[in-house]
């Protein structure tokens, strides 16, 4: 189970406040993408959900708790961002068993995962190579991989796939929904790319200066967007 729930959510850097009362529930197993122009608060608000950032305000609830005062281990969060952040002295094996040394489970366990995991992504052929070893879209898998192992409650995607060519972008778009429609993980999806967003949301927030101009289901913001600003977004004449 793994709503998400911002309630009145703050925050400030110093004098300069970039994110302004956030209110959105997600429910769980939703895939909600997060767009909206540079700067907005896209990265600062996923770092508040996984706890890598405080909040100035507000709360956030995971499945339903409070978790303003817990450290990100003891939020049970996994982020995707677009660099990967894989250890490159390890193999993928032991990058994606790194993710469970906390989790209590027995090597052989571990090991049993790790390679269920691999067959779910299809890089079960890879397992002993090491990261450099790897094309963009192998590495792209690898960390979602190592991200899924945990079994999380929500995925925070930061532009995940920014880095990679058009033509594989295409493709491991296709994955993530296909992998969604797998394990039904609740995931909040922030991309720079509309055609994402409308393809891979089940409910799109469009964010302008750490506020949220609107929310609704893809179809909703194409036929009605709120404002000139949603429009432009969306890709709609407005
Ligand atoms: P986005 O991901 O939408 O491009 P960010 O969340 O990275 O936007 O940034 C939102 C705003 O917060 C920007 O104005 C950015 O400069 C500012 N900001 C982000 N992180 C910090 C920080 N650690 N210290 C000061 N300002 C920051
Ligand atoms: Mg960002």
């Amino acid at each position: 189970m793994g709503s998400v729930d911002l309630i009145g959510v703050k925050k400030s850097f110093g004098a300069a406040t970039v994110i302004h009362d956030i209110n959105v529930s997600i429910a769980d197993g939703e895939f909600v993408a997060l767009v909206g122009p540079s700067g907005c608060g896209k990265s600062t608000l996923l770092r508040m959900i996984s706890g890598l950032e405080s909040v100035s305000g507000g709360e956030i609830r995971i499945d339903g708790a409070p978790v303003n005062e817990l450290n990100p281990r003891e939020r049970n969060i996994a982020m995707v961002f677009q660099n990967y952040a894989l250890y490159p002295h390890m193999t993928v094996a032991q990058n994606m068993a790194f993710n469970l040394r906390l989790s209590g489970l027995g090597r052989a366990e571990r090991q049993r995962k790790v390679e269920d995991v691999a067959r779910l992504l299809k890089i079960d052929e890879l397992l002993e190579r090491r990261p450099g070893q790897l094309s963009g879209g192998q590495r792209q898998r690898v960390a979602m991989g190592r991200a899924i192992v945990r079994n999380p409650e929500a995925f925070l995607f930061d532009e995940p796939l920014s880095n990679l060519d058009a033509k594989l972008r295409v493709q491991m778009r296709a994955e993530i929904k296909a992998l969604h429609q797998k394990v039904g993980t609740t995931s909040i999806y922030v991309t720079h790319d509309q055609i994402e967003a409308m393809t891979l949301a089940d409910r799109i927030v469009v964010l302008n200066s750490g506020r949220i101009e609107q929310a609704g289901t893809p179809l909703e913001l194409y036929k009605r967007p709120a404002n000139t600003f949603v429009a432009s977004f969306i890709g709609t004449p407005s």
